[in-house]
């Protein structure tokens, strides 16, 4: 495995590699189907891998933590992320395959995904000495590691002082432990209904819903809640209040990393001591210029690309 070094961790990212396994159709099959689509592309991916690029894109010092197999993907995985300067030290290969989702975009930009997380589905609690959480500012997990780590690497980080943040994706039901060692929990639509309980047909707009479902997130022992709303934006809450932030206008070509790319740059804008709702806005332009790229890592944008979007 590659490694660069980088002393000074601003950020570390705890999560999954994959290798995406990429082709462009006209319209999604359906259970039975067979569909003729574009030529397949190959792009270095995984939820953890991708918010790790977005925070080094972003401007931030990344170490990555996480598991590759010892198949050509798991080399490459760690490549592309050396290659952006991420310290990738904590990023051991391991016997097996490494993960690789399946992923179809459609004329609209709408994806669809299967992700088969191999290597990624045995990183375990008692690895997380190397993730060096006291070195960084801010750690930064996923749900597509086993839960049992992200609980321990989130109740260390606490031990530390460390801000932590959870991308609660792919969604599932989170422990109350873990909730109470969360500075910021990040959700799209979906997930917030899930995770809030708050149903979004009880409200006439998305940021209506949004508003009371952080509100009722924030009782549940977390101390800051974001809900990314695709094309509509955000709506943040803190203790010291909410807001919403309208989404920029961009053409869309692929929403793949869009929620990858805003969880990275939110990160890094934390780590250099940012107040939310200024980190947020940093993130909201960070997932607009993703979508208007094919691709997961390739898409995400960097510094002055995001700076040139919230000037204009
Ligand atoms: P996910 O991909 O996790 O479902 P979202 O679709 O909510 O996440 O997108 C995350 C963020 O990316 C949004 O909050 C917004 O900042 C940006 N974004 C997503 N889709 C668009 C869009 N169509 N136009 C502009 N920005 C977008």
């Amino acid at each position: 495995m590659p490694s660069s070094t980088n002393a000074q961790s601003g950020v570390v990212v705890l999560g999954s590699l994959n290798m995406d396994l990429v082709v462009q159709v006209e319209h999604q099959p359906r259970p039975g189907d067979t569909v003729l689509g574009g030529d397949l592309a190959t792009f270095p991916g995984g939820k953890g891998a991708n918010q790790a690029a977005a925070a080094a894109r972003a401007g931030g010092a990344v170490r990555m933590v996480g598991r590759v197999g010892s198949d050509a993907y798991g080399r490459q995985l760690g490549e592309a992320l050396a290659a952006l300067g991420i310290d990738t030290g904590a990023v051991p290969s391991h016997q097996g395959p490494s993960g690789v989702a399946l992923i179809t975009v459609d004329a609209a930009g709408e994806n669809m995904i299967v992700v088969s997380p191999g290597a990624n589905g045995r990183l375990a609690s008692d690895e997380l000495q190397a993730a060096h959480l006291e070195a960084a500012a801010v750690l930064l997990m996923q749900l597509e590691i086993p839960l049992e780590t992200v609980i321990r690497a989130a109740a260390l980080a606490q031990h530390h002082g460390k801000v932590t943040i959870l991308n609660a994706a792919p969604v599932r039901a989170l422990p109350e432990p873990l909730l109470a060692n969360l500075d910021v929990l990040i959700t799209n639509e979906g997930e917030a209904e899930l995770l809030s309980g708050v149903s979004r047909q009880d409200y006439d707009n998305l940021s209506d819903f949004a508003e009371a479902a952080t509100a009722a997130l924030l009782t549940r022992g977390l101390r800051a809640a974001v809900v990314t709303l695709g094309g509509e934006g955000l709506v943040w809450r803190d203790s010291s209040g909410t807001g919403r932030q309208p989404a920029h206008t961009v053409e869309v070509i692929d929403t793949t990393a869009a929620g990858d790319a805003f969880c990275g740059a939110l990160a890094a804008r934390l780590a250099e001591g940012a107040p939310l709702a200024e980190a947020a806005r940093f993130a909201n332009a960070a997932g607009a210029l993703a979508t208007t790229r094919l691709g997961a890592q390739p898409s995400l944008p960097d510094r002055p690309h995001i700076e040139a979007l919230l000037a204009s």
